[in-house]
């Protein structure tokens, strides 16, 4: 820990909300912004849907049967869920919640219709929207990922085409042309909402500077 990190304490975990129409590469983008920012966690939706082959139970999702979901939803297990190309989709509050507290940043992948709960429910939850240069672009994506039936895909084309514009209730908007510089966009965004100064405990920094300020008048 250096000793920046010691002495400007976070007063709380910042929630980062990202959302895209299926095939933008946001799930990729996620993964990879994890991978390289330090205190910055994954939340891992509950799914009804079932597993694509590539996919690790507990790591991209916790994969369920509907009755569970739906008894989840009774508990209010669920920060926010919604239902996207007939399944359900669901973010658990309490590991969400801990982290925010104990000052640890979390990541949602989530749809629009989610990001809306969030953003009336959280409202300091930063939200960035993930845009596919062009529709073209999208299909070929969908069809590389071979996980979904052609008729899967097509219906989420379809979605695809209704969803882009939902991109102006976001606070960011990063277009997906080369994955790289939109990882980098990304990483920018969560470092520089990282510093604003009403999340900060700067006592202290403070008290640090205070220090310094008395030692300079005794040298004098
Ligand atoms: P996929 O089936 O391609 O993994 O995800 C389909 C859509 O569901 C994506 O837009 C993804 O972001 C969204 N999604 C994943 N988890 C959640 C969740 O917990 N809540 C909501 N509202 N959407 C989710």
């Amino acid at each position: 820990m250096s000793n920046k990190d010691a002495i400007v304490k976070r007063r709380q975990g910042i929630l980062f909300v990202v959302s895209a129409p299926s095939g933008a590469g946001k799930t990729s983008l996620c993964q990879e912004l994890v991978s390289q920012v330090p205190d910055l966690r994954y939340s891992v939706s509950y799914t009804t849907r079932k597993p694509r082959p590539a996919e690790i139970a507990d790591r991209h999702y916790h994969f369920v049967e509907e009755a569970a979901f739906r008894d989840m939803i009774k508990e209010g297990a669920f920060l926010e869920w919604a239902e996207v190309y007939g399944h359900l989709y669901g973010t658990p509050r309490a590991p969400l919640k801990e982290w925010i507290a104990q000052g640890i940043d979390v990541l949602l992948d989530i749809d629009t219709q989610g990001a809306l709960q969030i953003r009336r429910h959280e409202p300091d939850a930063v939200s960035i929207y993930i845009l596919p240069p062009s529709l073209e672009v999208l299909r070929q994506r969908l069809e590389d990922r071979k996980g979904d039936a052609p008729d899967e895909i097509a219906r989420r084309l379809k979605k695809a085409r209704d969803e882009v514009k939902n991109y102006r209730d976001y606070a960011y908007v990063i277009i997906n042309e080369d994955f790289k510089s939109a990882v980098r966009q990304l990483e920018a965004i969560v470092l520089a909402e990282r510093s604003r100064t009403a999340l900060l405990d700067l006592s202290a920094v403070e008290q640090a500077l205070m220090v310094n300020e008395r030692e300079t008048q005794e040298d004098r």
